[in-house]
């Protein structure tokens, strides 16, 4: 088939998405691994609108995604209403929340605020598939999977740069006509 080389030279989503190979990973949240504290401090060293969470760092799968604005909110309002919640509380996306030894707080649930279903799509995937999904769908982020494992992220503003990218190396492009 002639498309074949084309296809090998096609931008896939790996190509654009983050962390790049040089980058810190990826910032994550666990589902029932965290306090109040680690979230904070998470919150605070940076600067993403917002973090998937996953089962846990080993297995890297996909349970959600979390706005950072939801966080911030939700952990402001728990830890001035809600009885008992401070930094050693434990974070729950959960559905079920394990009975807490007698000696710690009480647990804060969040699975609430946690979008259960964001739209994700391979690493393989072509980007101009994902551009159309970004257009189509008006996606503010897309998580990147291989093989059911949490690898990146690609933002709205990401894919911007992508397209004003090949329109720079191809001023024919028809993207801004
Ligand atoms: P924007 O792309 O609109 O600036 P963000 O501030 O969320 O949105 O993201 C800034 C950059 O960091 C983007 O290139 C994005 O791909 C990447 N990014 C977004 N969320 C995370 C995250 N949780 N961990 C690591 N990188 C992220």
């Amino acid at each position: 088939l002639e498309a074949k080389e084309e296809f090998s030279h096609k931008t896939l989503a790996m190509d654009v998405m983050r962390p790049r190979r040089s980058d810190p990973p990826l910032s994550v949240l666990t589902q029932d691994g965290m306090t109040v504290e680690d979230v904070e401090t998470m919150i605070t060293e940076t600067t993403y609108s917002g973090f998937p969470v996953v089962v846990s760092h080993e297995s890297q799968r996909l349970v959600g995604f979390v706005l950072r604005r939801d966080l911030t909110i939700s952990i402001d309002n728990a830890r001035q209403r809600q009885d008992g919640i401070v930094s050693t509380s434990r974070i729950f996306f959960t559905e079920y929340t394990p009975p807490q030894p007698p000696s710690s707080p009480p647990p804060l649930k969040l699975r609430g605020i946690m979008d259960l279903s964001p739209f994700t799509v391979t690493d393989h995937t072509a980007m101009d598939i994902v551009v159309d999904i970004f257009r189509k769908l008006g996606l503010c982020q897309c998580l990147i999977t291989h093989n059911g494992r949490l690898l990146g992220i690609i933002t709205k503003k990401d894919i911007l740069k992508h397209v004003a990218q090949i329109a720079n190396r191809d001023p024919d492009s028809i993207l801004f006509n």
